[in-house]
């Protein structure tokens, strides 16, 4: 896999280039409205600002290898879920109904999504406990077929405890553990895993459009060129993407604006902010790959 990834990383981008995006130039960012752009840096403190912040919010993906990035992008076998509580009765599972104590408006806000800082945890924003216990990275990393996407069938179930009680007999083997599908607590499911890949969704999508804002308002192909990775694993992704056989049917939700049809990941990259990245991305592609 590993050997193979460049090629199948830069194809998929010439691939791109030179198919569905082989048009004449941008239409909804146009050449002109990003050299106005640019001119406004040179003569404008507010633009340079924004300039700043575009690079600023892409430059956790420009530092991340193409590989990484492509790793990134979550499969459809990757558990879901807008919440993590079913219902908001039993709070969280160290700190209980404490974690009431947190001002958020929303249970699942209480738990902290960092992928840099701690992959496959949510925080507890009252305690600072870490779920789940298990490291579901390495279990999802061992279950991941030719095509990098997670199979739940081929993953290693041995990793499935909680580290710090080792002995299956110990009472507290499988406390706080989560194969993905939520760890038991109370009387409730908390869907850990399937939230955090929920927010690794948003982030995923998110890192894309600042990166093509990036590109946008800088010029240098090397945003769109990290764009154009995430862009091409996307593009693996969604033919297996199915909200109603997977995440409906586990009783889960994801905002859906009342369509009954969920907010699957791809509408995402349907509606007019994303289609403005894919349109304004087509450029840099064609310069990165000039390049
Ligand atoms: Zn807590």
């Amino acid at each position: 896999m590993r050997g193979i990834l460049p090629y199948m990383v830069c194809g998929a981008i010439v691939t791109v280039v030179g198919g569905a995006f082989a048009k004449s130039g941008s239409h909804v960012v146009t050449a002109q409205m990003r050299a106005n752009a640019l001119a406004n840096v040179d003569r404008y403190e507010w633009a340079a600002d924004q300039q700043q912040a575009a690079i600023r919010a892409a430059q956790p993906y420009v530092e991340m290898s193409d590989e990484a990035l492509w790793r990134m992008v979550p499969s459809q076998w990757v558990p879901r879920n807008c919440g993590v509580h079913n219902g908001n009765g039993v709070g969280c599972a160290n700190c209980g109904k404490e974690i009431l104590n947190v001002r958020e408006p929303q249970m699942y806000m209480r738990y902290a999504y960092d992928r840099a800082e701690h992959p496959w945890k949510l925080k507890c924003k009252n305690c600072g406990t870490l779920f789940p216990s298990n490291d579901y990275g390495a279990f999802h990393r061992s279950g991941l077929d030719d095509r990098g996407e997670f199979d739940p069938e081929r993953a290693d179930k041995g990793l499935l405890h909680n580290p710090e009680h080792p002995d299956p007999n110990d009472p507290d083997h499988m406390l706080w553990v989560d194969d993905g599908y939520g760890l038991a607590y109370s009387g409730e499911t908390l869907t850990i895993i399937a939230h955090y890949t929920y927010s690794l969704w948003r982030e995923c999508i998110n890192a894309t459009r600042a990166l093509a804002h990036a590109w946008t308002v800088t010029g240098d192909p090397i945003y769109a060129h990290k764009a154009g990775v995430l862009l091409s694993r996307f593009a693996d992704i969604y033919p297996n993407i199915d909200y109603q056989g997977f995440v409906a049917a586990n009783g889960w939700g994801i905002s859906d604006g009342g369509s009954k049809k969920g907010h699957d990941p791809r509408s995402d990259l349907g509606d007019a902010d994303g289609i403005e990245a894919l349109v304004g991305l087509r450029r840099g592609l064609r310069a990165d790959a000039r390049g």
